[in-house]
């Protein structure tokens, strides 16, 4: 069996190497912060220590990391990942970052002797924790059959993209998507606030409308009508993935005018102190606004 490692034990990334535990995997787990680390060995991971140490022993490496800097110094770094002897592993990315720097570490990667896949995902921890995560999976079809055990027990709807990088324009333009619906959640509920409509009537009515969507459900069914604002999602990570979509807009030469405004709607919650809360906290950014 395959040795794993997987780096950044955060929302995401604990309850999937957890699943690669369960699936009865050994993995070594790596975390900024140590007390994630301690978490990871209480639910059956091994303390990786260091990234020469994930270099030496793991056949598969998984990151799953909060911002593209963050993957930048990891994987390519002055002390990255990519800088230590590797036995050809397969390097699998699920932090949501940019088509080019995909691009940028495949091409380094393969000539440091190693494979490599963009494979960001869409569902939430919910999804993580379940093992049923969409993956778009960007890099050689030969890799991406290579990975795709793994991947199955992650996910329960895995598509094949592309080339490297293309996973990550599926998934900017799901965020994109994510974005403006939360926007929309936020400003309607305050709306039906301010208008005397109680909110959980209102959700009754639009769960069976054209209204209904997906992020309405998880935002005002777990976090909204629960009081509940941690993430989840951070707020800020919302915030990156619509600056990463309006990157990718302009290389693209398309012109994402409603975007421009959620991503300054964005902005504004993040400068007040949103950033850290769950994304379905704009709601009471909006509310408090005003
Ligand atoms: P998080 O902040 O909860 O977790 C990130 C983890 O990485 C943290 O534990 C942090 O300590 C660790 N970390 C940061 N830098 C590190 C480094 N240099 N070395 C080792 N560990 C490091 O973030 P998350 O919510 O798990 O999101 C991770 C990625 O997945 C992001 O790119 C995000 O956009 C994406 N994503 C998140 C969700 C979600 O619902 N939370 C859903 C889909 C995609």
């Amino acid at each position: 069996m395959q040795t794993l490692a997987f780096i950044g034990l955060g929302n995401m990334g604990m309850p999937m190497a957890r699943n690669l535990v369960q699936a009865g995997y050994v993995v070594y787990g790596l975390n900024r912060s140590k007390e994630k680390e301690k978490t990871f060995e209480e639910l059956g991971g091994r303390p990786a220590e260091s990234l020469a140490a994930v270099a030496e022993k793991a056949d598969v490496i998984m990151t799953c990391l909060p911002q593209p800097a963050d993957v930048e110094q990891v994987l390519l770094g002055e002390k990255g990942l990519l800088q230590f002897p590797l036995n050809n592993p397969l390097i699998i990315d699920f932090s949501t970052v940019s088509p080019s720097l995909h691009r940028t570490v495949e091409e380094k990667a393969q000539r440091s002797g190693a494979r490599y896949l963009d494979a960001p995902v869409s569902g939430g921890t919910t999804g993580a924790d379940a093992g049923t995560l969409a993956i778009m999976c960007g890099g050689e079809e030969e890799v991406f059959k290579e990975a795709q055990p793994i991947l199955d027990i992650l996910g329960a709807n895995i598509t094949y993209t592309g080339p490297a990088g293309s996973g990550t324009k599926v998934k900017l333009i799901n965020q994109y998507m994510v974005g403006m619906h939360t926007a929309a959640v936020g400003e309607a509920l305050h709306l039906a606030d301010q208008s005397g409509i109680d909110k959980s009537l209102l959700y009754q009515v639009l769960s069976r409308s054209f209204a209904q969507s997906r992020i309405f459900d998880r935002h005002y069914r777990d976090f909204i009508a629960e009081d509940k604002e941690e993430p989840g999602f951070a707020l800020d990570l919302l915030l990156k993935d619509l600056g990463l979509a309006e990157q990718m807009a302009g290389e693209a030469d398309v012109n994402l005018e409603a975007g421009k405004k959620v991503e300054d709607l964005f902005q504004k919650a993040s400068d007040q102190g949103f950033g850290e809360k769950d994304m379905s906290t704009l709601y009471q950014f909006v509310k408090q606004r005003e």
